[in-house]
């Protein structure tokens, strides 16, 4: 005689007894007694969560692995995700002779209903495993550490000629927001430097051209383009989504706003500029290490400061620097070797010198330092040598 599904169910009803899930998260939480919480389900649904402390082995494998994971003496509590496979799962346990095993009424579904705590699994992809094998292999990085990078968001200002290197080899290390921050066009005389644009892409916003080159680069990567020019208007709310700043500014008052807004939020600023054949890098650690305005406490005076558009540079170099600032993110990222923190790189591309300067924090900073006022000024006015506004910053944390 056939049996409906429902038929088995209701037999298996009355040789199985269930476990509720109030009773379940009650034993869990004293700890002591209780039972030994085995997850049937399938790999894709555990990997999407799971019962604090339970063990996988999914149904087709339970009746061979169980002797693995319990002894038939012991309480155990079998769950699906609605608890009907892990009813039925009960009764072939019980025909092995594991007596004291329930079925969790309602599965993991009404668990997670019921606002119990749930872990998610921390594990690549196997597509992931493969793009970033080469990572996972270094033990600094490791598989937590392309997790780490994953879940990490890096916002870079400007989409140009740091930006498209430190962008492009940010996206392919796998860190999974990254956030563009430029109100530029392609232009023709970019391409010379700025790789991450193309020719048929001329005219277009750098962020959304940016944007193109990423995603087919990595589909991991998450791109947020912010079509606008950082100010002290919206520099907060930008940095409140990330968790590092990459500064491809090329002028002194979006460097000025930068450090004052990442000692505001606490978040570490990775310095360039370039010039010619000649750059500059350091890291910026809000108040573990010096900051902008500890070694350059007030801007040049205008006619000392060139621009790149004025005085040339080298493509290259814009490779190089960008790359020397991709590496610092993702070491800051994973909190891992010695970043430039205190330390001011100047690399001579003519030369081919690299030369390192120590720096301090300067207890007097007018930014960091203890008697310091966090504010925001009119910096455009400021690096220009012109009187200004400054406004000190209620609830920025310091
Ligand atoms: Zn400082």
């Amino acid at each position: 005689m056939a049996r409906s599904y429902q038929d088995l169910l209701a037999a298996a009803r009355e040789q199985v007894p269930e476990t509720q899930v109030a009773e379940l998260a009650s034993r869990a939480a004293d700890g002591g007694d209780a039972p030994l919480v085995v997850d049937v389900r399938e790999q894709h649904e555990w990997d999407e969560g799971h019962i604090p402390g339970s063990v996988h082995v999914p149904r087709g494998f339970l009746e061979g692995r169980i002797a693995g994971v319990a002894s038939p003496d012991q309480e155990i509590v079998l769950s699906c995700a609605s608890g009907n496979r892990s009813l039925l799962a009960a009764v072939a346990l019980r025909q092995m002779g594991y007596e004291h095993v329930s079925s969790l009424a309602g599965g993991f579904t009404r668990w997670k209903q019921s606002g119990q705590p749930w872990d998610v699994p921390r594990k690549l992809t196997a597509p992931q495993r493969a793009r970033y094998a080469r990572h996972v292999s270094i033990p600094e990085v490791g598989e937590s550490g392309q997790l780490d990078l994953l879940g990490s968001r890096a916002l870079l200002i400007g989409a140009g000629g740091l930006g498209s290197p430190a962008a492009y080899y940010l996206a392919a290390a796998g860190v999974g927001t990254i956030g563009l921050v430029d109100d530029d066009v392609v232009d023709e005389s970019n391409l010379q430097r700025q790789i991450i644009h193309t020719t048929d892409r001329v005219g277009m916003l750098k962020g959304e051209s940016a944007k193109i080159a990423i995603n087919a680069l990595n589909p991991d990567v998450q791109v947020n383009v912010h079509p606008f020019r950082v100010t002290k208007d919206n520099v907060l709310d930008l940095l409140a989504d990330y968790d590092v700043i990459v500064d491809g500014a090329d002028n002194f008052p979006t460097r000025y706003l930068l450090n004052d807004a990442s000692l505001m939020t606490r978040t570490p600023l990775v310095h360039a500029s370039i010039l010619r054949f000649e750059g500059h890098a350091s890291v910026f650690l809000p108040y573990e290490g010096p900051c902008y305005r500890c070694l350059f406490p007030e801007p040049p005076p205008p006619d000392m400061a060139p621009s790149c558009g004025e005085a040339g540079v080298l493509g290259v170099l814009c490779g190089v620097m960008g790359n020397i600032q991709a590496n610092e993110a993702i070491k800051v990222l994973l909190g891992i070797g010695d970043t430039l923190s205190g330390r001011l790189l100047i690399y001579d591309a003519l030369g081919m010198t690299f030369t390192e300067l120590k720096v301090r924090r300067d207890p007097n900073c007018p930014a960091c330092g203890p008697d310091a006022q966090l504010e925001f000024r009119d910096y455009d006015a400021w690096c220009a040598g012109r009187p200004h506004e400054v406004e000190p910053v209620a609830g920025a944390r310091s």
